[in-house]
């Protein structure tokens, strides 16, 4: 099921050819299967855990070593994280200098013994949050290897995203806690340093046992195996959950085709459970109080008519449970499930939960590299989740996509912008990381409306998620979607707005009247070309429009629901500065001429779009 991008007969076929770089360029997914035993003390914060990793390398390389994150290690005065979080010309301040100053007690880490591979101990070199490992022996090119290694780590006070004893006072926020097996893909290892953002997992099933304080309530990823011996509100109805012998409660969680897992934990969290119609189980776990308990119980509706409105426009969610938890420090994607604060107003709230939801369709079953491509992940997020806050939650009137232009454009002009080809971590600041990933992202996909047709885009969507769910696309498979959808070239699109930072910017340099014609001057100002929409509105409240799409699309978009009626189409080749058009109506007669009146295109200088008469 994994391995679809195998095609071994080829394979075969090339080697005999001595093709050896063409079949080492094909697309392959290593697979994972953890087994996980944690105990947590809940007096000291720190646990103790086994894990047995069965790995499967489809690749077809020979692995000599493989690499872990230990994340928790990040949280330590004069780590990665640390130097860069005081060093960035903008901090983030949830983190700023408080990494620095964490004592022994409040420091995490995660640290790993008696590792093995098949049995036979395995060379292991901790680097920060990398643990590098030397394998006994190869893992050879479509075998499994079995890795077996012992961890004990520290909760870190609450900085980032997980910790202990939030703000809010949630207790563990437990996400990027054990050691997690880097991905290795056609690019290569991608054992990341733990800097400060965005993750790229292995999927595989997880089997995990915690055992914890019984006061404790768990929530989280996967789907509880013991329920009616935990009780704490996943027992069935009617049964009676027998009293837990001695001080402590195992809970027992499976979780089939993700690739991480997550729990809260709270000896004060109330638990909800929702039961959709379609079976989707949907849990809340927060703490009673002032500031969360009227705004959660709204909650408990919203969360389910999002994954309705989800399931119907951008793909059927694929798992029988979702999870919102109070913790974290903001709010974090995780499979299944999301931590966020919980002290919010109701917008807020609803806003946070949707935008984490949303991700369980671009980080959690696409997962695209979200280090690599944070645009593709943040930025489709948020377009998901504009449209699902516009329609179950209608508060503002007009464009849902206008705060992900503004954002795109103000950093546009400021001077900051770098390509969104940059590597998450590598972005110079944290502005030009956040406007690209989540504003720019988002605008990429809204814009694509404007140059294929937005129902073709919304079937692309689609069809870009059924065929690439859990397969890690990238750049170019969702252009590929695209233009198949629309059969429209779309690479210029891709390589202007995603590999440079040229923006967009037209205007109606002239117009004139000629005998009983108008004369129409457009100008590309911008160095990155468009197609365009050009709406005339006459004086008697009719619009026309014309439409001039680029030589290099190939093809033109048809006409969309709701435009006005196209009296003109014609090529503009990109290298023309100026297009200059004829239309058969007075000057007299028209009112104002607008480009892209929708407003789906990005320019940065709209005043020159619209000349009134
Ligand atoms: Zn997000």
């Amino acid at each position: 099921m994994l391995n679809r991008f195998k095609k071994p007969f080829l394979g075969l076929f090339l080697c005999l050819l001595g093709g050896v770089g063409f079949a080492q360029s094909g697309r392959f997914q290593q697979s994972v299967n953890y087994e996980m035993e944690v105990f947590m003390d809940v007096e000291t914060n720190q646990y103790e855990g086994k894990q047995k990793l069965v790995y499967s390398n489809n690749s077809p390389d020979t692995l000599y070593r493989v690499f872990y994150h230990l994340y928790y290690n990040a949280f330590q005065p004069g780590s990665m994280m640390d130097v860069r979080s005081r060093t960035i010309a903008d901090p983030d301040r949830r983190v700023g200098d408080r990494i620095a100053n964490l004592s022994p007690e409040e420091i995490g880490y995660l640290h790993v013994s008696n590792l093995t591979l098949n049995g036979k101990p395995a060379h292991a070199i901790e680097v920060g949050t990398v643990l590098e490992v030397h394998l006994p022996e190869p893992i050879l090119p479509n075998s499994q290897a079995v890795l077996e290694l012992d961890f004990n780590g520290q909760v870190p006070i609450q900085i980032r995203r997980s910790g202990r004893d939030s703000a809010e006072g949630v207790r563990y926020s437990m996400s990027q806690w054990y050691p997690k097996m880097a991905n290795y893909d056609e690019q290569g290892w991608h054992a990341n340093p733990y800097i400060g953002r965005e993750f790229y997992g292995i999927w595989g099933d997880f089997d995990v046992k915690i055992t914890i304080d019984k006061s404790y309530t768990i929530g989280g990823t996967g789907y509880l195996q013991n329920p009616n011996q935990i009780g704490h509100g996943y027992e069935d109805e009617g049964v009676t959950v027998p009293e837990p012998q001695g001080n402590t409660l195992t809970w027992h969680f499976k979780a089939p085709m993700v690739h991480d897992f997550m729990w809260g934990a709270d000896p004060k969290y109330k638990h909800d459970k929702v039961v959709m119609d379609n079976g989707i189980t949907v849990h809340h776990f927060f703490i009673p109080g002032e500031k969360t308990s009227e705004n959660w119980e709204k909650l408990k509706e919203y969360t389910p008519k999002a994954i309705a409105y989800m399931s119907e426009h951008f793909g059927q969610y694929p798992y029988k449970q979702f999870s919102v938890v109070q913790g974290g420090d903001g709010g974090m994607e995780y499979a299944m499930s999301t931590l966020v604060t919980g002290e919010r107003s109701l917008p807020s709230l609803v806003g946070v939960m949707v935008h984490e939801l949303a991700h369980s369709w671009y980080h959690g079953v696409l997962a695209t590299n979200e280090s690599l491509y944070p645009w593709m992940d943040e930025g489709f997020t948020s377009y998901a989740t504009n449209l699902t806050m516009g329609a179950i939650f209608p508060r503002r009137e007009g464009n849902v996509h206008q705060g992900s232009y503004r954002g795109y454009i103000s950093l546009a002009l400021s001077g900051l912008e770098e390509p969104m080809s940059t590597h998450s971590d590598h972005y110079h600041t944290n502005r030009a990381y956040g406007s690209a990933a989540y504003s720019k992202g988002a605008v990429f996909m809204e814009q694509l409306g404007y140059v294929i047709g937005a129902d073709v885009r919304d079937r692309g969507l689609l069809r870009y998620f059924n065929t690439w769910k859990f397969k890690h696309p990238n750049v170019n498979d969702l252009i590929r979607i695209m233009e198949k959808e629309s059969g429209i070239e779309l690479d210029w699109y891709k390589e202007y707005f995603v590999y440079t930072t040229k923006t967009i910017d037209y205007a109606i340099k002239e117009v004139k009247a000629n005998g009983d014609k108008t004369e129409l001057t457009l100008q590309r100002i911008g160095l990155m070309p468009m197609p365009l929409d050009v709406v005339i509105t006459y004086k008697d409240g009719s619009q026309e429009m014309i439409y001039l799409p680029l030589v290099i699309m190939r093809g033109e978009k048809a006409e969309e629901a709701g435009a006005p009626k196209r009296i003109h189409t014609e090529d503009w080749p990109w290298v023309n500065l100026e297009k200059t058009l004829v239309i058969d109506r007075n000057l007299e007669t028209i009112q104002f001429i607008e480009i892209d009146p929708s407003k789906r295109m990005a320019d940065v200088q709209p005043e020159n779009n619209k000349v009134e008469f």
